[in-house]
């Protein structure tokens, strides 16, 4: 009986809880469902489809290895995917489709109307849990609610997560050769191609997530919990565009830090329960999703915070986007994600505030922006890391306590380094005003003077936020 992989998500071969299953019941062969006109929609940019579309290529790859063809279809949107995977099923008399789930809405509706498109033509369809170890739903409170505060979600994960759900998925071996051969993947579009995102960086595929998983374990992860809050100093995986696209798995993630810290994520080495950390926060913001769905439809997850005033101001916007804000280390963050498709996570939270309080922009602005640009764009843990910053959502930054864009500059660039390296006008200057340059040094360099008043700013903003209560 011929089985159908429906890959997403899950850009590997290697520890794939949908494909792992097929192999067990037949032939296997795959499929990639190219949605272009979906993904603008959902904001994504040119940096993470190329991503995507390099990552297919290595998949097929991979499949292809293990004599698993990978067919590929442009289809426009997930509206076409029911039709498409049905006369893919017809035309090679497949018996059973399999897919692993995924959880923002649009996504579960698509994988809604396609297990009933297809049961009703006599499909069998088997969805699984795989990009994370609980199934939403499966960790609730103790009143049945889903967690809206992280901490007491990890310490549940902690608890009730099984040796089983963490253990890496089998390989299929290596299938009889079939008489379907793959689909070549046809070039991008002009409109999709990146030339900003370094293919020497983010080389695609699970080899290379491997790679670079293996050295961030060698070289980092042990001093993870001091550097990870230092933008020069590279302290993190860098592996988030490979989890956000499956290239990589949290198994296989988890798996390691295991290895190398005595069986444990939630003791033992500080670097790496701290990584692990990480990792059960992805898992958080999906769970949020599908138990607030709303937050997939552009509303706040604290529905009070709907009738906040956010300010109109284009001009104020493009400096933002464009690092002219005349703050430099919010001006060298958003030069290095537009430059590069990747923002350190400090500078992350850092130049959201200041864009959601400071500028007092609406954060979903700043959300899509962030999306038309990150290589690692998540639906889920980009929309949460914005509602934290903007205190609308989950485990949200009490509004008061609004960053100091110089303060946080000295302590997390001490030597103004990342600002040196982004913001090269300022590179020459003492390391005093690289952080908080004077009028005339800007005049000098041609660096912008501040669109704000640090003091000013941050009272608009309580100001804004207190017309709530
Ligand atoms: P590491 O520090 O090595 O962490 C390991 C992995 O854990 C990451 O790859 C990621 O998968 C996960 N992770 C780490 N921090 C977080 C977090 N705060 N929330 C959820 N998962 C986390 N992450 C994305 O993957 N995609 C996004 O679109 C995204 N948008 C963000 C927007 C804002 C405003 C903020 C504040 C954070 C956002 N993050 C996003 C989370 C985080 O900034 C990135 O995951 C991290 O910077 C990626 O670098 P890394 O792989 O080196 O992370």
């Amino acid at each position: 009986d011929l089985q159908l992989v429906w890959f997403r998500n899950d850009l590997r071969t290697l520890d794939n809880t949908a494909l792992s299953a097929a192999a067990q019941r037949g032939p296997v062969i795959g499929v990639f469902l190219a949605t272009r006109e979906q993904w603008r929609r959902h904001q994504h940019g040119a940096a993470k489809i190329e991503f995507i579309h390099r990552g297919v290529r290595a998949l097929s790859d991979a499949l292809d290895a293990l004599n698993i063809p990978l067919l590929y279809r442009d289809i426009g949107d997930f509206s076409q995917a029911p039709q498409a995977l049905e006369e893919i099923v017809r035309e090679h008399d497949v018996t059973t489709l399999h897919f692993n789930r995924e959880y923002p809405l649009d996504e579960r509706q698509r994988d809604a109307a396609v297990s009933e498109h297809l049961h009703q033509a006599g499909i069998t369809v088997h969805d699984y849990t795989d990009h994370i170890a609980f199934e939403p739903g499966e960790l609730l409170t103790g009143q049945g609610d889903y967690y809206k505060v992280f901490t007491p979600f990890a310490k549940a994960w902690h608890q009730r997560v099984t040796a089983e759900q963490l253990a890496l998925r089998d390989t299929p071996a290596c299938q009889s050769a079939l008489t379907l051969t793959r689909n070549a993947i046809p070039a991008l579009p002009d409109a999709d191609r990146s030339d900003r995102v370094d293919a020497h960086t983010w080389v695609a595929g699970q080899d290379a997530a491997a790679d670079k998983l293996e050295r961030f374990l060698d070289a980092r992860a042990r001093r993870y919990a001091t550097d990870r809050d230092f933008p020069s100093l590279a302290g993190t995986s860098e592996l988030s565009a490979y989890l956000a696209t499956g290239m990589i798995s949290h198994r296989q993630c988890l798996q390691a830090v295991m290895a190398n810290n005595g069986g444990h994520l939630a003791d033992g080495d500080a670097g790496l329960k701290s990584w692990a950390s990480e990792l059960i926060w992805r898992e958080f913001y999906q769970h949020v999703a599908v138990g607030f769905p709303y937050i997939c439809q552009h509303q706040p997850f604290q529905s009070h915070t709907a009738k906040l005033k956010w300010r109109h101001s284009d001009p104020d916007f493009n400096a933002w986007c464009e690092g002219k804000t005349g703050f430099p280390l919010v001006d060298a963050a958003m030069r290095q994600l537009v430059a590069t498709g990747w923002m350190h996570n400090r500078l992350r939270m850092l130049t959201a505030m200041f864009l959601s309080k400071h500028l007092l922009l609406d954060w979903r602005r700043g959300e899509a922006f962030f999306m038309a640009h990150l290589v690692d764009g998540d639906f889920a843990s980009n929309n949460g890391g914005w509602q934290w910053a903007a205190s609308t959502g989950t485990d949200a930054a009490p509004y008061f306590r609004i960053f100091n864009p110089i303060t946080q500059s000295e302590r997390f660039d001490p030597k103004a380094e990342f600002i040196a390296h982004w913001v090269p006008e300022l590179a020459d200057l003492p390391i005093k005003s690289r952080h908080q340059p004077s009028a005339s040094e800007r005049r000098a360099t041609g660096y912008p003077q501040a669109i704000v008043d640090h003091k000013r700013a941050r009272q608009r903003a309580l100001d804004a936020f207190k017309e709530l209560d």
